[in-house]
């Protein structure tokens, strides 16, 4: 028997399995035939310390001394806010939320020339980095196996029960069990929870959609930073040679494989071409993801308060990497009774034990 069963190979599993190897075999099980297919392989790839709630920020924070520590994760990126007449609150509120810097227009188009004319308000934070997610995902990912855990895929789990000392659980043929089952299934977490025989806690997957296009012809995007509209009403930040563009929507679904809607990758594509004199002329690919919130939109981290030995990392919203770090540390040090590093406010703010 394993000490802990993890159900979910995203980013939540992954970095919840590394620290939880260092106090007891571990076995991860992954539904899909690869890890992090779902939210973890369609993000934007950001560390933006300032960005979330604030319980949110305290995990961004507290995680970057592992960003920094770990070689190869992170690259300068920055984000610079535009903002058109009419967008005044939105800007005033986010400049301030995100502690950014105002720039003159001639200060913005320093750091991308193109930038519309129009554009009345400028704010920049040099604080934000693009970070490695595969690298991230697979550091982890060995960290479990160098422990002598297990990374499994291709076992999506049906059936959740109780046996012996703990948890067992189902996937196809096999059968495996554990003391305790952490539910790191992403959008999936409700699901997971009710399988268990745990009350669900409202996980909510929302879907955001993204454009690959290719660079606008005769600029040299590699340094820009992330562009985006104030209230997060869009982005657009560079990626390998390329755009990515997002309309930054936010919509209620049922957790499933997400796809992008013509429609809204338009509105993101168009949001971006009224604010940046460099029109979009192909589009390479593109996808979308789930960003899964519980309904304060803070994470869920820790023991269920009906039963202890059900682990919950859910709720990872739009902040799943940049948090990891920190979460999974929080994780841990609760599972193996440490006091964490974390304030307790925080800890209290992310407990499951809020929803109880
Ligand atoms: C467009 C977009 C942009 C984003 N940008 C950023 C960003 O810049 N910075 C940032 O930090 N975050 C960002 N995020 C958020 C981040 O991607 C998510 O918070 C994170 O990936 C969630 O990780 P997860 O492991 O909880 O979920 P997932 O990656 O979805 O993993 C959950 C896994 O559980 C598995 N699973 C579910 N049920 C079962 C079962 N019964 N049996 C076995 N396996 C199961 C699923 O197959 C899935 O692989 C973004 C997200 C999107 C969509």
């Amino acid at each position: 028997m394993d000490d802990f069963l993890i159900i979910g190979g995203g980013i939540a599993g992954l970095s919840a399995g590394a620290r939880l190897s260092a106090l007891g075999r571990v076995c991860l099980l992954e539904g899909e035939d690869a890890l992090g297919y779902h939210a973890s392989g369609r993000s934007a790839a950001m560390y933006e310390p300032r960005y979330g709630a604030p319980p949110v920020v305290a995990l961004n924070e507290a995680s970057g001394d592992f960003f920094f520590a770990t070689e190869g994760l992170l690259a300068p990126r920055g984000f610079l806010m535009v903002g058109l007449p009419g967008e005044e609150e939105a800007f005033e509120g986010t400049a301030a939320a995100m502690r950014m810097q105002r720039l003159t227009p001639e200060e913005g188009r320093a750091l991308v020339p193109p930038l519309s004319p129009e554009i009345t308000m400028l704010a920049y934070r040099a604080e934000a980095w693009d970070i490695d997610t595969d690298r991230l995902l697979q550091l982890f990912a060995r960290e479990i196996r160098a422990r002598g855990g297990q990374v499994l895929t291709g076992q999506k789990v049906t059936a959740i029960g109780r046996g012996g000392r703990g948890w067992q659980a189902r996937a196809g043929e096999r059968v495996f069990s554990a003391r305790h089952l952490v539910n790191a299934a992403g959008a999936w977490a409700d699901e997971v929870a009710r399988m268990a025989g745990i009350a669900p806690i409202g996980i909510t997957p929302y879907r955001r959609s993204m454009a690959r296009v290719a660079a606008p012809e005769g600029h040299e995007i590699r340094r820009w930073p992330m562009l985006f509209g104030p209230g997060e009403s869009w982005y657009a930040k560079p990626d390998a040679g390329a755009l990515l563009i997002s309309p930054a929507d936010e919509t209620p679904v049922e957790p499933h494989d997400a796809w992008a809607e013509d429609l809204t990758l338009a509105q993101g594509i168009a949001a971006y071409e009224a604010r940046v004199s460099a029109p979009v002329t192909r589009m390479l690919a593109n996808w979308a993801g789930l960003r899964s919130f519980a309904p304060d939109r803070n994470l869920v981290i820790g023991p269920d308060p009906a039963d202890e030995s059900f682990l919950w990392m859910a709720g990872q919203g739009g902040y799943g990497f940049q948090t990891a770090p920190a979460a999974s540390r929080l994780l841990a040090d609760l599972a193996g009774g440490r006091a964490p590093a974390l304030d307790a406010a925080t800890c209290a703010a992310l407990s499951p034990a809020r929803f109880a």
